[in-house]
């Protein structure tokens, strides 16, 4: 449980120090899918992310991206996909619903077209690996050697709370980042750069191992292009999902707690060791230190200057963040049923990040495109 703390403040504090995409929990194996998920990514703007982002909020499939469907003209559905046919299908429709593709119905047949051409807007890729405790790494050297050798991001990180020492540092590949992350005290965590990581040759192949045995290895060879192909749906991935994908606990000991710029008070009640100095945390009226359900409906509370804070699920019960899939409900004794706060994540993120939640470019272009006709 204090991974999924240590993972959410580290998040936070990187959309808040970082031009970049945050997202969490997103696989990185091309062999073997889903033997590899990174903890934290981070993707840096390239040099047509406005184009990405006036285009959709939501992550574009990989199989509309591939699919034989270019902007100017219309082609026919089932000609333009080189897999399965659900697939395609279903890739199809996700794609016009997102806007990525319109369609068409001519003599019953259905046609589809771009509306933007897909652009360039992939930068560095960074992987983190989250370890608040080396005194159990459990995989993770296994894990760090498995993003080295295949190198499908440009950087590799392993981000801990524990002191580093020289011995950890000749554990872990030398190609590795290694960030210290100090928590506590009610404020994003402190990021120290122990270690700065070595670029990755993410344009060659790259091996990935996939089952170990007894004296045995068994690897996958992973060409550049199926490379580069895995790094762009990671990047949508990343894109479309962000890092706020944790659930609100429907208890009345959850409040939300207000991290990074703008929040104010003692409301951030964030403090790394699972204790808190106010477990009380009386209702603010708006005007109070406390923060915690300013707002109202879900909308991100905004300070005086206009920034506007991270909000993170807090139990006061426990004093700390909490993972409220696995660890709330009427088996926890401080379980008290409740509505959920409300929190709108979208309009956060849209406020702290480059990401934007409602983009209109994407109806500007297909104006502009209509006037070449549609055939
Ligand atoms: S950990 Fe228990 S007390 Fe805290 S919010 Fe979850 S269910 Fe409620």
């Amino acid at each position: 449980m204090r991974e999924f703390a240590f993972e959410l403040e580290l998040c936070a504090a990187l959309e808040e120090r970082r031009d970049a995409i945050v997202a969490r929990q997103l696989g990185a194996s091309v062999a073997d899918p889903g033997g590899r998920i990174l903890d934290v990514a981070l993707v840096e703007p390239g040099p047509a992310f406005g184009q990405r982002t006036s285009m959709t909020a939501a992550a574009v499939p990989d199989a509309a991206i591939e699919a034989d469907v270019g902007p100017g003209r219309w082609t026919y559905w089932k000609d333009a996909f080189d897999c399965h046919p659900e697939r395609a299908r279903s890739a199809a429709d996700r794609a016009v619903e997102i806007e990525f593709f319109e369609r068409e119905r001519r003599r019953g047949r259905e046609y589809v077209r771009q509306v933007a051409r897909y652009p360039d807007w992939i930068g560095r890729i960074v992987g983190i690996e989250n370890k608040p405790d080396l005194r159990s790494p459990g995989d993770l050297v296994d894990q760090l050697r498995t993003d080295v050798s295949l190198a499908l991001v440009d950087e590799a990180v392993l981000a801990t709370e524990s002191y580093v020492t020289g011995a950890h540092l000749n554990r872990i590949p030398e190609e590795v980042g290694v960030w210290r992350i100090q928590r506590g005290g009610g404020e994003l965590p402190e990021i120290e750069i122990v270690r700065e990581p070595t670029p990755l040759a993410v344009d060659e192949p790259g091996i990935e191992p996939l089952a170990a045995r007894p004296g045995r290895t068994d690897i996958g060879v992973v060409s550049a292009a199926e490379k580069a192909r895995a790094r762009r749906r990671l990047a949508e991935r990343a894109y479309g999902k962000g890092w706020r994908t944790y659930e609100v606990p429907a208890c009345g000991a959850c409040e939300l707690a207000r991290v990074g710029k703008g929040a104010t008070g003692d409301a951030t009640h964030v403090d790394g060791d699972g204790t808190t100095e106010d477990a009380t945390h009386p209702e603010g009226d708006g005007t109070t230190e406390d923060a915690t359900h300013v707002g109202g409906e879900g909308a991100p509370f905004t300070s005086a200057d206009g920034a506007v804070p991270a909000t993170l699920p807090y139990c006061t019960w426990k004093g700390r963040v909490v993972d409220a899939a696995s660890e709330c409900g009427p088996d926890c004794p401080g379980y008290e049923l409740a509505e959920p706060p409300a929190v709108d994540r979208d309009a956060e993120r849209d406020a702290r990040t480059p990401w934007v939640a409602d983009p209109s470019g994407a109806h500007r272009r297909q104006a502009g495109l209509d006037r070449f006709g549609s055939g």
